[in-house]
């Protein structure tokens, strides 16, 4: 499974937390990250973790890519709702394209471990259960 990670900034030590603590369920995945999250995620674990641009600079966007491509399987996003972002219409874009394609995405602690719980017992693709493997947007 492809994994996105991102944090906003008052997140972030949030995420190594959540990463520190799943690492057995995480190293068993292709990691991806923007690219603070991802360098913050490296130096505390070790783990190899594919980093794109910071957040305000694009990388939210290049993972909305991916999951355009049908090429991300599973997003947590930590997001702070209790600060402004610069990048706002590009946060608002990845969750919005999270929901067109159907893409697991937790947006706080408690449901990012709900998802690797999940994960980690076998779930490997949600939409399978609906959609019977058919993978394309539900509104299409
Ligand atoms: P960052 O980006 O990991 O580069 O800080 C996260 C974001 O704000 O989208």
């Amino acid at each position: 499974m492809k994994i996105a990670l991102i944090a906003h900034d008052r997140k972030k030590d949030l995420m190594v937390k959540l990463v520190t603590a799943y690492r057995p369920i995480l190293e068993k995945h292709q990691l991806f990250a923007t690219g603070t999250t991802g360098s913050r995620i490296a130096d505390a674990t070790g783990l190899p973790i594919h980093r794109f641009k910071s957040g305000p600079l694009g990388g939210d966007q290049q993972i909305g890519a991916m999951i355009s491509e049908d090429e991300m399987d599973m997003v947590i996003f930590l997001r702070d709702p209790l600060a402004a972002q610069p990048h706002e219409p590009d946060v608002t874009a990845l969750i919005r394209l999270s929901d067109v394609y159907e893409i697991p995405l937790a947006t706080n602690i408690g449901t990012a471990e709900i998802l690797l719980r999940g994960l980690d017992a076998g779930f490997a693709d949600f939409r399978d259960v609906v959609h019977e493997g058919d993978r394309r947007p539900i509104s299409i």
